[in-house]
């Protein structure tokens, strides 16, 4: 059926509550009065997303490799942790990284033994991804993607995704039963969206065209044919708040040796002591975390 770009894209009727004016001010943030959906309004056009992406660079394709290694470990970390939530530490079989960028999803995956395959609309992603880590990257529709895939990652990407229910339950149809389906959104009811406004990350104009709450990315999660097994906010997704405080020592304090160390106990006082608290509050209420992180399964059939 037609989707009405102008309706709340989740249930598609028009009670819509204007939240924020976007940076591009033709735009706003709108909650649904309705069914509690929070995404941009009006959702832009297919044409413009798409000349948008290819138009547009790839995060972080400047970087050195010592970086990707380390990203590819914190990745694998994250997904591990996440499958035993799910009761599949271990498990192996046909894997998808969506939205893969320069691979780091999917190297992390093989890493972990999955035969992976990464899926990415941007040019420069498949030649940057199979020279770092000789990953498979390739531009492929919903439809074309393998199926019995006993795992599907998506981080930094339903956000970005016009209606993001239909694209999950798009994606159950390419899963083996209770395969497990994980990743990332930006928490609309993030620390930074409290203060910066439009112009925090969750509300990026024009590519975050969905905000999600812990509520909202479980309800989507549910009707498109999941069994959500967390939602939360684990390391480094947590609350984040920063002052500059360590960038300006490493640059000004004198000798270089005392700054890097002061740096670095400042970097244990958050970690330890600053940081648990809130992040304890956040993993409660939903509320402060700057990543909603989510692992769901396949739902069996009754
Ligand atoms: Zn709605």
């Amino acid at each position: 059926m037609q989707k009405d770009d102008n309706a709340c894209p989740s249930c598609q009727r028009r009670q819509l509550a204007f939240q924020y004016a976007l940076t591009n001010p033709e735009f706003h943030t709108a909650r649904c009065r309705d069914c509690g959906f929070i995404a941009m309004h009006p959702y832009p056009s297919d044409s413009f997303l798409e000349r948008h992406y290819k138009e547009r660079g790839l995060y972080n394709s400047e970087a050195d490799e010592s970086a990707y290694v380390r990203a590819v470990a914190d990745r694998a970390k994250l997904i591990e942790g996440l499958l035993d939530r799910a009761g599949k530490r271990g498990a192996t079989g046909k894997a998808v990284d969506f939205g893969a960028g320069a691979g780091i999803g999917v190297a992390a995956q093989m890493s972990l033994g999955f035969t992976s395959l990464g899926i990415e609309t941007n040019p420069h992603a498949q030649s940057v991804g199979r020279r770092l880590f000789e990953a498979e990257i390739v531009d492929l529709s919903l439809d074309e993607m393998p199926g019995e895939l006993a795992l599907f990652t998506v981080f930094e990407v339903l956000e970005h995704i016009k209606y993001p229910r239909e694209f999950l339950a798009a994606v159950c149809t390419h899963m083996e039963t209770s395969g497990t389906v994980l990743g990332t959104v930006p928490n609309y009811n993030g620390l930074a969206r409290y203060i910066r406004g439009k112009h925090s990350i969750a509300l990026a104009w024009p590519e975050h065209i969905n905000q999600f709450t812990r509520a909202t990315l479980r309800r989507t999660l549910e009707e498109a044919g999941l069994d959500v097994v967390y939602i939360g906010f684990p390391p480094p997704y947590g609350v984040v708040f920063t002052f500059g405080l360590r960038a300006w020592i490493l640059k000004h304090l004198k000798p270089a040796a005392v700054a890097k160390t002061t740096a670095s106990v400042i970097t244990w006082v958050k970690k330890y002591i600053a940081y648990p608290l809130p992040n304890l509050f956040a993993e409660k209420t939903g509320f402060l975390g700057h990543g909603l992180v989510f692992v769901a399964t396949k739902k069996t059939q009754a």
